[in-house]
């Protein structure tokens, strides 16, 4: 099958979080199965950055964006783990510029502008290069106009007639919200701005118009892809997504083994498996403290939380927790993420007070996150919603255990440590449901009192984690099943028009 996988990020050229390792990684494992996956983003700063060779096609396009007409030109790489295409969309003027989506915390005020001529660019490349995907797999809001325009504009054009169309959503709350008279930048027909396709509370929502043209959805969990047909986690779309349940499922994001496995991680000194994970460890959590000047304390549990410093990952429970675990408990905390001022302010704060017990790097670093991995005892994710989350996928690998709030992904990937999933040997992890503090702190008090007196416990839980294959392998296939259904109702419904 050829499929032409379309998104703002992608591993090892662009990413901001979960998005850019799911599309960096997931075609490489299509390659494997013996499809034909073709990737195209936007060819923002980030990508000349990342040092690999990104060559011109010699071919450019002029699309429509409102009244003017756009120029753009197309570029080519491969993805370096595999031989996967990947074509990126240029025009210097959108893409070129420090970040990807926003500038001092602020969305720049052309996002939409921007992602209507990357859709319209991956339009005309599939021209262009004479792609013929069988379908085109969009990715959030960024992308979520290719349906639509696959769906009225394109509806007939000879070389397009047969493209199914998919859209992830990787995480409802990010829509691509804008003020209405942005309609006139996508050059859709008024008629289509209603509450029932692409109008939403006045405004325009772009991930609304992919929700409701896609021929199939789907989310990064089933859980999630559940939890968003209702308030609130829904994000006021769920009455659309209630709608189209038929074709709304739900496939949990896979691991990268190559990046993430402490058995061949090159930012580790002393790598492991699932029989050295003794030795490993104590390795990384000596080497962890050392880095982060914490107290060289083998004994005393390490508590990670690597992410987005935001509200989705419940970090105002996680303040409230450690501010008084510092205070009172015997543990050390490790804090590696950027986001929300008010955030940052507090754990500085934290840290500054407590220099023995918390160590904070208020920064994005890849090697710091598997360092991480490998030397903390408890990972933390206490989010309010999390559509998949990966962190807790490599903390399995790495014999860190989770602790986390059932929603979302969380839910599907972590078995709650109790009397019953300990004795028949599926625990993993830990699991609280309430969103609170109280839950938070009772929850790692649990587990806290496991990792110091019940030594074999501990050990059970790190083994089973280790030992599980959350590889992309299965989830590929999943997707390949996916794709096959979208084909299928795109050529369905299409025969039913003409009919
Ligand atoms: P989300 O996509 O909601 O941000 P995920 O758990 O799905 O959350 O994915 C986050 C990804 O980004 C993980 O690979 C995580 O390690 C990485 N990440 C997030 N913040 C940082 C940071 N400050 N430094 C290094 N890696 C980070």
């Amino acid at each position: 099958m050829k499929i032409l996988m379309a998104t703002s990020e992608a591993v090892p050229f662009a990413k901001t979080g979960g998005l850019g390792d799911v599309c960096g990684a997931l075609p490489l494992e299509l390659a494997r199965l013996g499809h034909q996956p073709t990737l195209i983003l936007p060819a923002f700063r980030q990508v000349f950055d990342s040092g690999l060779p990104i060559e011109s096609t010699g071919l450019s396009f002029e699309v429509p964006i409102g009244t003017k007409l756009v120029h753009g030109s197309l570029l080519r790489c491969t993805l370096p783990a595999g031989n996967v295409p990947v074509y990126f969309v240029e025009n210097r003027e959108y893409f070129d510029r420090p970040d990807l989506y926003l500038q001092d915390g602020r969305d720049f005020p052309d996002n939409c502008e921007r992602f209507v001529f990357f859709t319209r660019g991956v339009l005309e490349a599939i021209r262009l290069l004479d792609l013929q995907p069988d379908l085109v797999h969009a990715n959030d809001w960024q992308t979520a106009l290719l349906p639509a325009y696959l769906k009225l504009e394109y509806r007939g054009v000879p070389g397009y007639e047969n493209i199914g169309s998919l859209l992830t959503i990787h995480n409802l709350a990010y829509q691509g919200v804008f003020w209405h008279w942005d309609m006139l930048l996508t050059g859709l027909d008024w008629k289509y701005f209603n509450w029932q396709q692409m109008e939403f509370f006045g405004n325009l929502n772009l991930l609304k118009a992919g929700l409701v043209f896609a021929d199939r959805l789907n989310t990064v969990s089933p859980r999630y892809a559940e939890e968003i047909q209702a308030s609130p986690l829904g994000c006021g779309l769920e009455g659309v997504l209630q709608q189209r349940r038929e074709v709304l499922t739900g496939i949990i994001n896979g691991v990268d083994y190559l990046q993430w496995n402490p058995s061949c991680d090159a930012h580790l000194a002393v790598k492991y498996n699932v029989d050295t994970y003794q030795q490993g460890k104590r390795a990384g959590k000596a080497a962890l403290q050392a880095e982060m000047g914490l107290p060289q304390s083998p004994d005393v549990p390490l508590v990670a939380f690597i992410g987005r410093l935001t509200e989705q990952k419940g970090i105002d429970l996680m303040g409230a927790v450690m501010k008084e675990w510092l205070a009172n408990r015997d543990a050390q905390w490790v804090i590696l993420g950027t986001g929300d001022p008010v955030y940052h302010e507090l754990f500085t704060m934290l840290a500054e007070r407590n220099p023995q017990k918390a160590a904070l790097r208020l920064e994005f670093s890849n090697g710091l996150a598997h360092k991480i991995e490998a030397g903390a005892d408890i990972f933390l994710m206490p989010s309010r919603y999390e559509p998949c989350g990966l962190n807790q996928l490599y903390s399995l690998k790495y014999g860190t255990v989770p602790l986390v709030r059932a929603t979302g992904g969380l839910v599907d990937t972590v078995i709650n440590a109790t009397d019953a999933t300990l004795a028949n040997g599926t625990a993993t992890g830990f699991s609280f449901a309430d969103y609170s503090g109280l839950a938070l702190s009772e929850t790692l008090d649990r587990a806290c009192q496991m990792y110091v007196a019940k030594k074999n416990l501990w050990g059970q839980l790190i083994r089973t984690g280790m030992k599980q294959d959350w590889s992309w392998a299965h989830s590929a296939c999943e997707y390949v099943r996916l794709y096959q259904q979208t084909v299928r109702q795109a050529r369905g419904s299409l025969a039913g028009q003409s009919a």
